[in-house]
């Protein structure tokens, strides 16, 4: 499939740099605001925004189907509603007016000074109305990992992984935009198994280093989504970091999963890639062995090859890149979540956000949370200031960063950076 504005050799009239997460190919979708305005929808263009509501304003986006206020919006719900060939056409059109060939914009410096907003004045806000938000587990490094912790390395996976896309459902309303801190949580903790529980601040706090997607309006209750309609469903992604309280989790999980070791806060990063900007990244998967149902059987190459890196910054210090990791050691990919979500005739929305879960590489370098990088803590990390870590300390920052790369093409996400304050 050709998408124009992902034409490698065009280049824009606004500069960026060649380390830019945002090159015209990219064109991420976000929401943000500057002192005294509302918040509107905006594009991503090296380190400027161009801003959508503004644009819409003075007649550069007509005949699109769009309306003012689907940019002069808190969130990309109202615009994503139009669902992929519209976005992409809007995508398209965005790409054409920064094109370093079309005077068209650049030209006229009074509409300029009006779109263009630098990224250091704007306060980048949470991008969706997250209607609901499903955690899968789905990157079998990470799954063999806690099965070698807490059961059985002969048998670190249960009978079920290799068949469905193991998945739970989570708290939307708790997820928050990067550079939003978090308190330490509380809660009950069985720290001894000869004694009762006992209630106080999370001891080991941890992230988990995952990518979120976001769907367009999907199909009605009862019908369902194959693996071969799912890319016409998904808009774009993000960077998520899956906050977790381990000690809370461990007494509470049982029998049916997570719960506050989890619902107090999720962090996303703010500008949403399209998936459209991504098509030139896409890699084969691993050989699904064995073999899957005939539903979760799909057609091309529906894995990303997504650089990713977890970096810990203590409180005026200096941060350590403590795992390097990538998006494509995932087992299950999106197309397959997305089948196996609807199979049954779930509905999927317009600002669902399905996130993949923790991404563990092969080696000890590229896994996704501290749980495993510390091997349940037997194994601490040194700091630069000396200091240990074997799970998350207060005043702590996690940063996430990824990017796809190819032929000199760098397709990037931003960060997501989460500040771990103590407990209330
Ligand atoms: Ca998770």
């Amino acid at each position: 499939m050709t998408i124009k504005a992902n034409n490698p050799e065009i280049s824009s009239w606004i500069n960026v740099n060649q380390e830019s997460d945002f090159p015209i190919q990219n064109l991420p979708f976000g929401v943000f605001s500057i002192k005294n305005s509302s918040a509107r929808i905006g594009v991503a263009i090296g380190n400027e925004i161009l801003d959508l509501k503004e644009l819409f304003e003075l007649g550069y986006l007509a005949d699109l189907g769009f309306q003012l206020s689907d940019f002069d919006n808190c969130y990309l719900n109202d615009m994503m509603i139009h669902g992929k060939l519209a976005t992409r056409k809007l995508r398209n059109r965005i790409s054409d007016l920064l094109n370093s060939e079309s005077a068209e914009l650049k030209n006229n410096i009074k509409d300029v000074n009006r779109v263009i907003v630098s990224q250091k004045d704007a306060i980048m806000q949470l991008p969706v109305k997250i209607g609901d938000y499903t955690d899968f587990y789905s990157s079998e490094q990470h799954a063999y990992n806690v099965g070698c912790m807490f059961r059985d390395p002969n048998n670190a996976l249960l009978p079920n992984w290799k068949h469905i896309p193991v998945g739970y459902h989570g708290r939307s309303s708790s997820i928050i935009i990067s550079d939003t801190p978090v308190h330490r949580p509380k809660g009950q903790q069985k720290p001894d198994d000869n004694s009762p529980p006992v209630f106080g601040p999370c001891k080991l706090f941890d992230f988990e280093l995952e990518m979120g997607f976001i769907t367009y309006q999907g199909k009605e209750l009862g019908e369902n989504i194959t693996t071969n309609e799912a890319d016409h469903y998904i808009f774009g992604m993000c960077l998520f970091n899956d906050l977790s309280a381990r000690d809370i989790q461990k007494w509470e999980y049982v029998p049916l999963g997570p719960f506050l070791a989890k619902n107090f806060a999720s962090s996303m990063s703010a500008w949403i890639v399209t998936l459209d900007a991504l098509e030139p990244f896409r890699i084969p998967g691993p050989v699904q062995e064995p073999k899957v149902l005939p539903y979760l059987n799909y057609e091309g190459n529906k894995h990303l090859d997504i650089k990713l890196e977890v970096s810990l910054m203590p409180e005026n210090g200096q941060a350590k890149i403590i795992s390097n990791s990538n998006y494509k050691y995932m087992y299950w990919n999106m197309n397959q979540q997305l089948a196996h979500h609807s199979v049954n005739g779930c509905n999927i929305n317009c600002g669902d956000l399905l996130a993949s879960g923790t991404i563990s590489g092969p080696d000890e370098g590229s896994y996704g949370s501290m749980l495993e990088i510390s091997w349940k803590g037997t194994k601490p990390v040194d700091m630069p200031d000396g200091s240990q870590r074997k799970f998350i300390n207060d005043n702590d920052t996690i940063i996430m960063k990824g990017y796809s790369e190819k032929n000199g093409l760098r397709i990037g996400f931003g960060k997501v950076a989460t500040k771990i304050l103590p407990s209330k």
